[in-house]
């Protein structure tokens, strides 16, 4: 089957390529690990509902970490488009979904981001999917700020970029501590909104958020 076939069978939704095809080597290679796993962890790994548990696992865990598999600065640069507009451009209330890199447990939330343009826009949609594109790997909620606001300032190279991300760890959690409300804010800037505070303070009045 070739690439563009593959493609168009994957499940559009809201403009994301939900993925549905796994490398078959992989998964059958994942689902014998996870059954070792459940071997190790259940008392009765037999027992009829889990028998298809590994290769769901092997599934699903290839599907929460696909952001490997895609360059983020593709998304912003195959969409790339000449503008004079010179105001903030902000997309607010990006749901994030991604596994902190320490437990592989989820954290998630909402990532505010703006830029201003300087002679170059992108698709909104874009901003979202290249959030998406770096949310989906075993991560650090700090790192995927930082990475998400240097993908839009190399690509689109605008007079500045704000990100700021606020989740819920379930690590934190779930596990020992059990702060089960507390979530975590990062923020980075570059450009106009590091340097100009009226900017920086303009972006935070609007996402509504507070940073310390
Ligand atoms: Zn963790």
């Amino acid at each position: 089957m070739d690439e563009n076939n593959k493609k168009n069978q994957g499940i559009v939704e809201n403009g994301y390529e939900r993925i549905d095809k796994f490398d078959r080597k992989q998964t059958k290679e994942l689902s014998e690990l996870y059954k070792k796993i459940l071997n190790k962890i259940d008392r009765d790994p037999n027992r009829d509902g889990l028998t298809k548990t590994p290769l769901r696992v092997a599934k699903s865990i290839q599907y929460l970490t696909h952001g490997y598999n895609i360059n983020p600065d593709d998304i912003i640069l195959s969409s790339m488009f000449e503008e004079d507009y010179q105001q903030m451009v902000l997309v607010k209330n990006i749901e994030i979904y991604s596994l902190c890199e320490h437990h592989m447990i989820p954290f998630f939330g909402k990532a505010h981001i703006a830029y201003i343009p300087d002679g170059y826009i992108t698709g909104l949609s874009k901003i979202a999917r290249v959030v998406d594109a770096y949310a989906r790997r075993l991560q650090v909620q700090e790192r995927l700020t930082v990475q998400i606001r240097d993908c839009i300032q190399n690509t689109l190279n605008p007079l500045g970029v704000a990100v700021v991300i606020e989740a819920m760890h379930l690590c934190i959690a779930m596990r020992g501590v059990q702060k089960q409300n507390s979530v975590a804010t990062t923020s980075a800037f570059t450009g106009c909104f590091l340097k100009q505070q009226r900017t920086r303070e303009e972006f935070i009045h609007l996402i509504g958020v507070m940073l310390h």
